[in-house]
C-alpha cells in the first residue's frame, strides 16, 4: 500500500483516542477546564454511565462568544504563552486537546458566559464540525454537554462496559476532584438522582465526610508534617487510622500540585507505611497532597496528563511515607467500645439500644450526613469525635504511645482490665503480646542479633508438601531468626537449631509444624517475608486467649506494651486496646 499522509480529521480521531477513552475521560477533561477557570461550583450529569448523555456545568470566567470557535481547533489553548511554561505547569490542562477530541468522538454542545456578558455564546458541534453558533441565555460560566459517544465509532462504543460501570468511573474521578478541591461545591447527578454532592467549604475533611461517609471521616488523620521545612515540598492531607481499612488500594488518592494523579510505586510506598498495622489484604484510605515547585514534576508525560514524573522522586516517597508514619504513630486513637460487634455488651452495660442507621454511611457515594447523636451514648457510637478523642489521650506522651496502665484483673481469661490515667482500659492479651514479640522480633534482626538454641538432639519432623514448600520459601528468614533445619529424605526433616523462645515451648517439632502452618495463613503482613515470619512468630509465642494470667504477668505485659511503637495494633492490624474514658464512664452512670 502506498504511504499517504492522514487527513487532519482522520489524525484527529486517532489523536483523540489517547485522550478520550471513555465517558469517564472526558468528565475529568471538563472538570480540570471548569477548575482551571475559577469554578466554585461544578455539576456533573449523566445518563447511562455518560454514554448516552454526559453535562459539566460551571460558575468559572467562561470563554468569550469570539473564541468558542477556536476553543475547539486542536492545540489551542489559553493556558500557555510561552514555551518555557510547559516545564512549570501551573494549570490542570495545558495541551489544548480536550475540547477538539471530545468534539471528534461525540456530539458537543458548548454554552458560555462570561461576567460582564448578557447572554451566553452557543456553539454546536457534530462529527467535529461546527454545525450551529449563536447565543442563548444561561448564567454566568460554562456548560459543555456531550451526547452520542463513539456512535460513529462503533469499535469503540465495543469497548465501554455497562452503563453502572461506565457510571462509577465518573463517580471516581468525581470523587478525587472533590477531594482535591474541597473549596469547589461539587455535585453528580446520575439519572436524575443526586449521587454525590460536597459542601465546598474548603475543609477537606468535610468533602471526605461527603465522599466517604461521616464515619470513615472521622477516623482521617491530619498528615503531621515535621515543622523543619522540607525545603519546597510539602505533604498534607488525610491519612485514615487503621481502624478504616479497604479490600484495595484505590481509597489511597494522591495529588501532586492539586492533580489527581496515579502512581503505582508512590501508592504502594503509602501502603508500606501502614506495614503491621493493617490485616492482609487490606488497604488504607488516604489522601496525599503533595506540593512541590511546578518545575519539579513533570506532568507532560501521558496525553491524560494522569502519570507524572517526580524529579527526585526519592525525596518525595520519603517525605510522603515519614508523613504517614509519623502521623500514624502518634495518632492512632485507641478504638472506642465497638457495640455493633456485639450487641448484647451494650443491652446489658448501657441498658440502651445500639445505634441503628444514621452512622452507617454505606459504601459509595451517599450523601451522608451526620445523624443526631444526642441519645446515643458515646462509647457506643463507635465515632471517636465528639470529645472522645480529646479524652483518649490527654496526657499521652508526644509519641502516642499508651499511658502507664495499672492491671485491675482479666476478664473471660483472654482481656486484662487496667487503669490508666483517663479511665478503663481492656487489652486483649493475645494481641497486645504479639505486638510485643513482634516488634522485638524486627529489632533483633535489624540489629543483626541471631539468637539460637541448638538442640543437644536433634528433632525430626515430617512436613506436608505445603509446609515444604513455606520452609523454601522463608528459608532465609527462617534461618536468620536462628533456625537450622536440613532435609532428611522422605519429606522428613531434621531439626538442629531454633530460637530460644521456640525451644522454651518444648514440644519443638510441633512448634516447627505450627509455625509453618502460621506462615500459609491469609491475615498478617504479605507482601514481606521478613515482616510475615516476624509475625508468625509474635503469633506462635503470644499468650493464648483462654489461659490465665497471673498479677505479675498482666503488669509485665501491660508494661511491654506501653513500650512498644505501635501499642494500639497487632501484627494483623487488629487493635490491642479499647478505651473507655473516665467521662464516658459518668455519662453512662449518669453522674454528668
Ligand atoms: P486546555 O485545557 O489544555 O487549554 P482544552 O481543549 O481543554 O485545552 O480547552 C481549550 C480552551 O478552552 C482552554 O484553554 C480555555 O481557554 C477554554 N475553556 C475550556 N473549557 C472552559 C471552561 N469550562 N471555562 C472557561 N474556559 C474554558
Ligand atoms: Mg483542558
Amino acid at each position: 500500500m502506498p504511504i499517504r499522509v492522514l487527513t487532519p480529521h482522520e489524525a484527529a480521531r486517532i489523536a483523540a483516542g489517547e485522550v478520550i477513552e471513555r465517558p469517564a475521560s472526558i468528565v475529568k477533561e471538563l472538570i480540570e477546564n471548569s477548575l482551571d477557570a475559577g469554578a466554585r461550583q461544578i455539576t456533573v450529569e449523566t445518563r447511562q454511565g455518560g454514554i448516552a448523555f454526559l453535562r459539566v456545568t460551571d460558575d468559572g470566567c467562561g470563554i468569550e462568544p469570539e473564541e468558542l470557535l477556536v476553543a475547539f481547533e486542536r492545540h489551542a489553548t489559553s493556558k500557555l504563552s510561552t514555551e518555557d511554561e510547559l516545564w512549570r505547569i501551573e494549570t490542570l490542562g495545558f495541551r489544548g486537546e480536550a475540547l477538539p477530541s471530545i468534539a471528534a468522538a461525540a456530539d458537543v454542545e458548548l454554552q458560555s458566559r462570561t461576567p460582564g456578558a448578557l447572554v451566553a455564546g452557543r456553539i454546536v458541534l457534530k462529527d467535529g464540525a461546527v454545525e450551529h453558533q449563536g447565543s442563548a441565555g444561561a448564567p454566568p460560566g460554562t456548560s459543555v454537554t456531550v451526547q452520542g459517544l463513539f456512535h460513529r465509532q462503533p469499535a469503540r462504543l465495543k469497548f465501554m462496559r455497562s452503563a453502572a460501570s461506565e457510571g462509577g468511573q465518573i463517580a471516581t474521578v468525581l470523587t478525587h476532584y472533590a477531594l482535591a478541591y474541597a473549596e469547589v461545591r461539587f455535585t453528580l447527578r446520575t439519572d436524575k438522582r443526586t449521587a454525590l454532592s460536597t459542601p465546598g467549604n474548603g475543609d477537606v475533611r468535610d468533602a471526605a465526610a461527603a465522599v466517604y461517609g461521616v464515619e470513615v471521616a472521622s477516623e482521617l488523620l491530619p498528615l503531621e508534617t515535621e515543622a523543619r521545612a522540607q525545603g519546597s515540598l510539602k505533604i498534607a492531607g488525610l491519612a485514615g487510622s487503621p481502624a478504616v481499612s479497604r479490600a484495595n488500594r484505590t481509597y489511597i488518592s494522591l495529588f501532586a500540585n492539586r492533580r489527581w494523579i496515579r502512581h503505582r510505586a508512590l501508592t504502594f510506598a503509602v501502603a508500606e507505611a501502614y506495614q503491621g498495622m493493617l490485616p492482609a489484604g487490606r488497604h488504607p484510605i488516604a489522601i496525599i497532597e503533595i506540593t512541590l515547585p511546578p518545575d519539579e514534576v513533570d506532568v507532560n508525560v501521558h496525553p491524560a496528563k494522569a502519570e507524572v514524573r517526580f524529579r527526585n522522586e526519592r525525596a518525595v516517597f520519603a517525605a510522603v511515607q515519614r508523613a504517614v508514619r509519623t502521623t500514624l504513630s502518634a495518632r492512632t486513637p485507641v478504638p472506642a467500645i465497638d457495640t455493633s460487634a456485639n450487641p448484647a455488651f451494650a443491652a446489658r452495660f448501657a441498658n440502651a439500644s445500639p445505634p441503628t442507621g444514621g452512622f452507617a454511611a454505606g459504601p459509595g457515594f451517599g450523601t451522608a450526613q451526620a445523624a443526631p447523636r444526642s441519645d446515643v451514648p458515646d462509647f457506643l457510637s463507635n465515632t471517636p469525635q465528639a470529645g472522645a478523642e480529646a479524652v483518649a489521650r490527654p496526657q499521652l506522651p508526644a509519641s502516642g504511645d499508651l499511658p502507664v496502665l495499672r492491671p485491675v484483673g482479666q476478664v473471660s481469661n483472654t482481656y486484662v482490665i487496667a487503669e490508666g490515667p483517663e479511665g478503663m482500659y481492656l487489652v486483649d492479651q493475645h494481641a497486645a503480646h504479639e505486638r510485643v514479640l513482634y516488634e522485638r522480633h524486627l529489632r533483633r534482626l535489624a540489629e543483626g542479633v541471631r539468637e539460637l538454641q541448638p538442640l543437644l538432639q536433634p528433632a525430626t519432623v515430617e512436613l506436608t508438601a505445603r509446609q515444604q514448600a513455606l520452609l523454601g520459601t522463608f528459608s532465609e528468614q527462617l534461618t536468620a531468626s536462628g533456625f537450622e533445619i536440613e532435609p532428611f529424605g522422605d519429606g522428613a526433616f531434621l531439626i538442629r537449631a531454633v530460637p530460644p523462645a521456640i525451644a522454651e515451648g518444648g514440644d519443638v517439632t510441633r512448634s516447627v509444624g505450627e509455625l509453618l502452618d502460621l506462615l500459609a495463613r491469609e491475615d498478617g503482613p504479605q507482601d514481606d517475608p521478613v515482616h510475615r515470619l516476624a509475625a508468625s512468630l509474635a503469633c506462635h509465642g503470644s499468650v493464648r486467649a483462654g489461659q490465665t494470667m497471673t498479677e505479675d504477668e498482666q503488669r509485665e505485659l501491660l508494661s511491654l506494651l506501653e513500650a512498644a511503637e505501635h501499642p494500639r495494633t497487632c501484627p494483623h492490624g487488629r487493635p490491642t486496646t479499647v478505651h473507655m474514658s473516665a467521662s464516658v464512664l459518668a455519662r453512662q452512670f449518669r453522674r454528668r
